[in-house]
């Protein structure tokens, strides 16, 4: 696995005859990998012909400074974790390179409705962070396809919208969400939790199958909504949100209507511990 630093070292790297008519795929991350992550290296090895990850922990999407600070950095783990996997490159940008210029900080994109719901409404300024980062990462790798997973749902909306704005050359690929036995949706932030509030974390997924599984027309869902949030909030969440929307543009619904898609995504802390998770209905 080739690991490179700088964005032109990178160009070069990946503009060699070598790789001339070869698809480039995309795996951007923050690091502390686990088994979703590799999933999506996977995919894109499956798919693609050379398969770039990145690491890194973007600081401009952290609406919450001590969330920054305590997000886990595992990287010589992580080394080993791709190089096993058979990552062909490595990018380890660092933010100097990210953000030379302190005007791209006063970039803005016109996310609309998106950015005022769910993780935008919660998270102010987290997905302008996602865009400059996401706009800058794709500028410099040049993939064919861009690797997501559907844990972040909302992100990957948010990233089809920018790649449709900015017209940039790439497809996306969004890759399903991988849970632990338990269930519960497998995140770098997880290493925080403690046994005991591992354990009480499976809840979340829990609480989304109760709803799939009881969900009618007949059954509004915002009575649903009250017993799960009721429940979560007694066992010691603090839940930022628990909705249903309609799949292809995230509009928040009350009512379920059969032969429509839905996403259900719920937000809560666990102490100070942020975690999210979805299901497809
Ligand atoms: P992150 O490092 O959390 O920014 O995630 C990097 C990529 O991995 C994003 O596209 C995530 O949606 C994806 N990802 C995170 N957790 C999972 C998971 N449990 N299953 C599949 N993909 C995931």
């Amino acid at each position: 696995m080739k690991i490179l630093k700088h964005s032109s070292d990178l160009h070069k790297y990946l503009n060699q005859p070598l790789f001339k008519n070869c698809k480039i795929g995309f795996v951007p991350t923050m690091g502390a990998l686990h088994q979703g992550h590799l999933s999506l290296l996977n995919t894109s090895k499956n798919q693609t012909d050379v398969t770039v990850c990145s690491i890194y922990v973007n600081p401009t999407q952290f609406n919450n400074p001590k969330d920054f600070e305590k997000y886990p950095i595992t990287l010589e783990q992580d080394i080993l974790m791709l190089e096993a996997h058979g990552c062909d490159v490595l990018f380890l940008p660092e933010t100097n390179e990210m953000y030379p210029n302190p005007d791209a900080l006063n970039k803005h994109f016109e996310l609309g409705y998106l950015e005022t719901i769910l993780e935008g409404k919660f998270r102010p300024g987290h997905f302008q962070g996602v865009c400059m980062i996401v706009e800058t990462l794709l500028e410099t790798v040049q993939p064919d396809i861009l690797f997501l997973g559907q844990k972040d749902f909302q992100q990957c909306m948010v990233i089809k919208k920018l790649i449709e704005l900015k017209k940039l050359p790439v497809e996306v690929m969004i890759c399903p969400t991988l849970r632990e036995a338990s269930g519960l949706a497998m995140s770098s932030r997880n290493t925080r939790l403690n046994e005991e509030e591992k354990k009480l974390a499976t809840q979340l997924f829990q609480s989304l199958r109760w709803i799939k599984e009881n969900i009618s027309t007949s059954t509004n869902f915002t009575s649903l909504q009250k017993v799960q949030i009721e429940k979560l909030e007694q066992s010691g969440f603090k839940v930022d949100y628990l909705e249903l929307a309609l799949r292809n543009n995230l509009e928040l619904v009350d009512n379920y209507h059969s032969g429509k898609k839905y996403v259900l995504l719920i937000a809560a802390y666990l102490g100070d511990i942020r975690l999210i998770d979805n299901i497809l209905i």
